[in-house]
């Protein structure tokens, strides 16, 4: 037997379920994708606001970066020389956005996810997770040697619950809950005024809030559900990534001074690992100042979101989705599968979503709205679903 039956046999198994997953060649320009050439809107990228594809911000950008600024690589953490002015100029900016609080960045939001959580908890730290946080936080989790209890989906009662029971335990010393605002795969969100209120019950607890799909998405400048619901301050630990609609590369945590300096010790994706290169902080701190004011993509954005998600219930479907995220929940990943085919010979770039990215039987297309898609092309989206 060669070594690799073992894992062929998986890779079969993947295959008769309809789980397994490959890569494909991809052209893309502006809003449109080519797959075997086939030209399609793009409709599963997390290019909210269409800023990555835009080519004439990409254009000014580097007309007003001089060469001597364009740094392709840092060369090391940035304890050790990689703390390029770039970076400070980025975190600058993010502190005057939020409120003056500290500001780190990381190389990725999966860095930051998992390497928040081991730094800041210990055996006498208890986390609350909700039920369907993103892999990044359960491996930031599994890698810090807190207990771990989760609570059920967006059950903010049930969290409660939680806490009264284990509050006061004299054997925790702290309670971090970590949750997402907006979910990546039913496209809900957290009541964040009802968590804070939760909180503020509670003087062991910390909140642990990912805002990846939120940020440049919600509120009046884009800065996420937090500004929404103007809760930017109550959140001890507010984290996003600038991959999706910041249309760059990298995480960030807005936080306490003393949490930021904790880190900087102890966290070990940001100490052993290579910093980004200068150049990309440079383009995040341009993308990010432009966001601040891009509220009339964010409405346009808001409003075909609410009439996709209207048009999934007309049709009998459940729709979890309250954002731009919009799943069509069909159950059966191989049907899911065909759904996603006869939609893109349509035109329409749709994906399937399946185990173990999301729960058993609950496969699903995942429709991610952008700023750029018009009325017209919705609705014939609609007519096909
Ligand atoms: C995409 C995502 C991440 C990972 O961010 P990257 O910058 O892509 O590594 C983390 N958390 C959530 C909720 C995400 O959706």
């Amino acid at each position: 037997m060669s070594m690799l039956d073992h894992y062929a046999e998986q890779l079969d198994e993947l295959k008769t379920q309809g789980n397994f997953r490959q890569f494909r060649s991809n052209i893309q320009t502006d809003r449109w994708i080519e797959i075997d050439k086939q030209r399609m809107l793009n409709l599963s990228s997390n290019d909210y606001l269409g800023l990555a594809a835009n080519t004439q911000l990409r254009e000014q950008f580097f007309d007003e970066t001089p060469n001597s600024q364009r740094w392709m690589s840092s060369s090391s953490s940035r304890l050790l020389t990689g703390n390029f002015p770039a970076y400070e100029l980025l975190e600058q900016s993010l502190t005057h956005a939020f409120h003056g609080r500290a500001v780190l960045l990381f190389n990725s939001g999966y860095h930051m996810n998992i390497g928040i959580l081991p730094a800041l908890a210990d055996s006498k730290t208890l986390i609350l997770a909700d039920k369907l946080i993103h892999a990044s936080m359960i491996d930031g989790i599994r890698l810090s040697t807190a207990k771990y209890v989760r609570y059920r989906h967006n059950d903010l009662a049930h969290l409660t619950q939680l806490l009264g029971r284990y509050h006061d335990d004299i054997e925790i010393e702290r309670i971090i809950v970590v949750t997402e605002s907006i979910f990546s795969m039913d496209g809900d969100e957290t009541d964040l005024a009802a968590l804070v209120a939760i909180k503020q019950q509670f003087a062991k607890v910390m909140l642990y809030v990912d805002e990846a799909h939120a940020i440049g998405v919600r509120g009046e400048q884009g800065l996420g559900c937090a500004e929404q619901y103007s809760v930017i301050d109550q959140i001890d630990l507010l984290v996003g990534t600038f991959g999706k609609a910041l249309a760059s590369i990298g995480g960030y945590l807005i936080c306490h001074p003393i949490i930021r300096d904790c880190l900087i010790n102890k966290m070990r994706p940001l100490i052993f690992s290579t910093a980004q290169p200068p150049i990309c902080m440079a383009w995040t701190n341009f993308i990010f100042q432009r966001v601040l004011s891009l509220n009339h993509l964010r409405s346009h954005l808001a409003q075909m979101s609410k009439s996709l998600q209207q048009a999934i219930q007309a049709k009998g479907f459940t729709c979890p989705s309250s954002s731009h995220i919009v799943p069509v929940i069909i159950g059966d990943s191989l049907k899911t599968v065909k759904k996603s085919k006869a939609l893109q010979q349509a035109g329409f770039y749709i994906m399937p979503v399946r185990p173990p990215t999301v729960p058993q039987h609950s496969s699903r297309l995942r429709i991610s709205l952008n700023a750029q898609l018009q009325s017209a092309e919705l609705e014939q989206l609609i007519a096909l679903l």
